[in-house]
């Protein structure tokens, strides 16, 4: 499941794995793509956490 804020509801909505499009990851954030249960789509960024040396 994947907490995502929904433009179109205006509130978070929890998504199943289904609505995940894909998965960006770069060097600074993984970025989940996604579509909503009402149709829209959007991104959400996951800051990376700096490893620990
Ligand atoms: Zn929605």
């Amino acid at each position: 499941m994947l907490r995502a804020h929904c433009p179109r509801h205006g509130r978070p909505v929890l998504l199943p794995t289904a609505y995940i499009d894909g998965i960006d990851n770069s060097e600074r954030a993984i970025v989940v793509r996604w579509h909503c249960t009402c149709g829209e789509s959007g991104s959400t960024r996951f800051p990376r956490r700096r490893p620990a040396i």
